[in-house]
């Protein structure tokens, strides 16, 4: 069983084509988005792929000029079972940041009030921050991509968080030892595609696969039971989401 725990199904050139490849994979994949409107586009694209679901987003990067949106979050937010993709990004100025962290915290506070959800975080170069406010958060939080440093995970970690790890994560020594760190028991694959290579090409959920033997090197296990542990990893998080 695949699981890909964040894709950006909308923005691929052919998200129909990336969408029947998932389908014949039988993957599961959560399809994050960068904004309220890219969900409902979204929603359209996979009405017809069960195991494909919506996450109803706000990026960072977009906190400033997508603003005006936030009305369609709220309005959304009942319907949605899953959010992401949000949180902070450490590569703005301070004026932008601030916007973001505003954002995000109005977006914690909407989601508690709507009874928590599964979400999807993104916290690059801002781990601090983003963990800040996610202490206020009572959803279950999946870490995308976390680079942050070792003091910085261990907080994650003490405070919960699950966290969704792409090929790249394994790529360099440092970002390795991160993973290397994470609890086995709260780790889901993911690719963030089409925002990812794989090799020559553009990366699609079903690359997923390609995580299983670093994680059976890190774990010293194989590719069977890493494919096994993630699978009941997802299941587990599937129980907090319905
Ligand atoms: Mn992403």
């Amino acid at each position: 069983m695949l699981v890909d725990f964040h894709a950006h199904i909308d923005l691929y050139k052919s998200p129909k084509a990336v969408i029947q490849n998932c389908n014949k994979a039988n993957i599961y994949v959560l399809a994050v988005t960068t904004t309220p409107k890219a969900w409902v586009g979204t929603n359209n694209l996979i009405a017809k792929s069960s195991r494909i679901k919506a996450a109803l987003g706000f990026h960072p990067e977009l906190a400033k000029e997508r603003l005006k949106d936030l009305e369609l979050f709220e309005q959304f937010l009942p319907a949605a079972r899953y959010i992401g993709e949000v949180g902070i990004d450490g590569r703005f100025d301070a004026e932008h940041i601030k916007i973001q962290i505003n954002l995000f915290r109005y977006i914690i506070e909407k989601v508690n009030k709507a009874g928590g959800r599964v979400m999807s975080i993104h916290s690059r170069q801002a781990a601090t921050p983003t963990l800040d406010l996610l202490q206020k958060s009572n959803g279950l939080h999946v870490l995308h991509w976390f680079s942050g440093t070792k003091l910085e995970l261990e907080r994650a970690i003490n405070m919960g968080c699950w966290f969704s790890v792409g090929p790249q994560m394994f790529s360099s020594k440092r970002s390795r030892d991160l993973v290397a760190s994470m609890p086995k028991d709260k780790i889901l694959t993911e690719t963030d595609g089409p925002l990812v290579q794989n090799g020559k090409n553009i990366i699609e959920p079903v690359d997923v696969a390609s995580i299983f033997p670093e994680l059976a090197n890190i774990w010293g296990s194989n590719r069977k039971d890493v494919e096994a542990i993630i699978a009941d990893n997802f299941l587990n998080l599937l129980r907090f989401a319905s």
